[in-house]
């Protein structure tokens, strides 16, 4: 008799987690209203990981892995990353969950087995928040040889009615998106309040694509991106994915962190990574503390880096690793550096701000 899986939360982490426990001979229940497998794309944005975070069992799932370009530091820099990126496949997501028999059900009957909660994150005011608004243009409209992590170009000089955004350029299956994207900021979890900031996000980003020489005519779709960060559910049963606090503030992501922990989670093992997680919360308030000079500079040491360093802050459970980084980066930027004032200044600000979303 094959051991039964609960899920409550079908988004991409749940997806994933379904997929590694049907590999092994669960069968797998999952409850979620509103993920539809009818769907060619049931998960409402485009996701990519880092390639040295996808284990073999997940490698059909992601699109071949790409280069990617930082532009960063003051004067700008340009600079091809030492690690590759991959697209999440949705429907390859969905072909997997379908072959592995993954019940996706209307109702959750509590039966006396926990359900694992990948409802993702709390959306609290007290959460750090990542803000975007990206555009997609065809292949023809804007074509491009490689995707871009994050360009900083011009953040220096952005007006203040938002915090500093960079831009994130990736080939997905609807062509070329461009998002004008705040990577941390302080903001209510209100969408109307949220919006106000969406639409300064336009703004900019209508203004870069005009500097790069693109038709906004073009634009075939718009996405708007809302996630919160270092919140997780505070409850004591299994959690998976953004509800267990994967996301990480220096990047918005988790899915990566979701494939690496996927087999831990089902066989029974502590996840661990305290120590990262909280060094994260205090780098992602200083993000959110910074101006656009401040994090335009700050990124261009950052992605100076050798590339294990880069890696272990932006993956990865290893909490002394993120600590190294940490470290290695002082040389760079030195202790006088705008981005660690308010650790010298007000060192109980960003506590308290890093406690209240524990
Ligand atoms: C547009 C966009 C782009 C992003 N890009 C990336 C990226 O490139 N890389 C990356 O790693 N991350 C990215 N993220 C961050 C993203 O939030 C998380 O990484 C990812 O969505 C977390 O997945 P999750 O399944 O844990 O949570 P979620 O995606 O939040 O999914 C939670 C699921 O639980 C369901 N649910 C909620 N409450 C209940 C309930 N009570 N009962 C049952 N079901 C419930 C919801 O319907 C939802 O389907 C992006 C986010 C957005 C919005």
């Amino acid at each position: 008799m094959p051991q039964t899986l609960h899920l409550k939360g079908l988004g991409p982490a749940g997806a994933l987690l379904a997929i590694r426990a049907a590999q092994r001979g669960y069968s797998v229940v999952a409850y979620d209203p509103a993920v539809d497998l009818n769907r060619a794309t049931p998960f409402p944005g485009t996701y990519g990981v880092f390639s040295t975070q996808i284990p073999a069992w997940a490698d059909a799932l992601f699109t071949p892995p790409a280069p990617l370009e930082v532009v960063a530091g003051l004067p700008t820099t340009r600079r091809t990353l030492g690690f590759e990126y991959r697209m999440l496949d949705q429907a390859a997501v969905v072909k997997a969950l379908r072959e592995s028999n993954v019940r996706v059900v209307a109702e959750y009957v509590p039966d006396g087995h926990p359900a694992v909660d990948c409802t993702g994150a709390p959306r609290t005011d007290a959460a750090l928040w990542q803000l975007a608004v990206g555009w997609f243009f065809s292949d023809r409209d804007a074509p491009r040889p490689q995707p871009v992590f994050m360009d900083w170009t011009g953040a220096e000089a952005q007006d203040q009615h938002a915090a500093p955004s960079f831009c994130y350029i990736q080939r997905t299956s609807e062509g070329w998106l461009y998002e004008e994207t705040i990577l941390a900021t302080h903001c209510p979890a209100d969408p109307a309040e949220q919006q106000k900031v969406l639409d300064v996000l336009r703004n900019r980003l209508a203004e870069r694509i005009a500097r790069m020489g693109l038709d906004p005519e073009s634009v075939s779709r718009e996405e708007q991106v809302s996630i919160p960060m270092g919140t997780r559910r505070r409850h004591k049963e299994r959690k998976f994915g953004a509800a267990a606090g994967f996301i990480n503030p220096a990047t918005g992501y988790s899915l990566g962190h979701a494939l690496e922990a996927a087999d831990d989670v089902l066989d029974g093992r502590r996840l661990g990574g305290n120590l990262a997680y909280v060094l994260r919360q205090v780098g992602g308030e200083l993000i959110a503390r910074a101006d656009g000079a401040t994090l335009q500079d700050f990124f261009g040491h950052f992605f100076a880096l050798d590339t294990e360093r880069q890696l272990a802050y932006l993956s990865g459970r290893d909490g002394l690793a993120v600590a190294r980084t940490m470290w290695a980066l002082r040389e760079g930027t030195g202790l006088s550096h705008e981005f660690l004032q308010p650790l010298f200044r007000r060192p109980w600000q960003v506590m308290r701000a890093v406690w209240a979303r524990r």
